[in-house]
């Protein structure tokens, strides 16, 4: 499988970096999981069409990981494209029908199904062929981190979250975790996760997952990148990556 980050930012923009997006090549089809904004104007940039997608998995509701979904919608519909599946974790179902609600003429011409799930649940996305798992983010709305798992390999995607067991424990053996890292090491945050704290769970819950790729960075995080790999090299032998926008990873 190949997966491309879209977006590697937050809602505070910056150079280089939209909000949160990653795109997935299963053999089947492309699953983009999180659609923040920006992410929908990065499609011409990969070798992916927006009118491919038709399967969204959300990890949670805040901004910078839906503003986009709408606008992929309108451009899908306007391309002759016009079903989407949508999971995502509770209050998506009433979220959508709030936002799509505001635009009739679109909401008349779709056709979306929202799939709610919740922490523990196992599930195959219609049409493909792989196996996603989810458990609990540590957040201040209902997320979840996803596990997915396919014939050529398997990654585990945080969402936003402090550094979670549950999480490190969907990890376990999984060839990636892609992690969020928002704040630079010694940062005093809740809700995120700095490189320290992520630190100091692989120090405690040493699982064997193949590499780590920090995304989700704030603006403050520029300038302390290699500071951050080095902070978790002290704790985990494989390789850390730093995500870029259009960085893609093969599995
Ligand atoms: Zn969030
Ligand atoms: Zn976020």
């Amino acid at each position: 499988m190949e997966i491309t980050f879209l977006g590697t930012g937050v809602a505070i923009p910056q150079k280089g970096r939209v909000q949160s997006g990653i795109l997935v090549r299963l053999e089947e089809k492309p699953l983009l999981i999180d659609c923040g904004s920006g992410v929908l104007n990065k499609f011409p940039e990969t070798d992916i069409s927006h009118t491919e997608v038709d399967t969204v998995l959300l990890s949670h509701l805040h901004l910078d990981h839906v503003a986009d979904l709408l606008p992929l919608l309108k451009a899908n519909w306007l391309c002759g494209k016009t079903n989407m599946r949508i999971y995502g974790p509770e209050g998506t179902e009433e979220w959508l029908s709030k936002v799509l609600g505001a635009y009739e003429y679109i909401m008349e011409e779709v056709d979306v199904d929202v799939i709610e799930i919740f922490p523990g649940k196992d599930f195959t996305p219609e049409g493909f062929d792989c196996e996603i798992r989810c458990t609990a983010a540590i957040h201040s709305v209902p997320t979840l981190a996803y596990r997915v798992t396919a014939e050529d390999g398997e990654f585990v995607y945080s969402g936003d979250t402090e550094p979670s067991r549950d999480i490190m424990d969907l990890a376990a053996e999984a060839d990636l975790l892609i992690h969020e890292c928002s704040f630079p090491p010694g940062t005093n945050v809740t809700n995120h996760t700095t490189p320290t704290t992520l630190a100091d769970m692989l120090e405690e819950y040493n699982k064997e997952i193949g590499s780590i790729c920090l995304t989700h960075f704030y603006p403050d995080m520029r300038g302390h990148e290699r500071e951050a790999v080095y902070r978790l090299k002290g704790y985990f032998e494989g390789e850390v990556i730093l995500a870029e926008d259009l960085m893609k990873l093969e599995l």
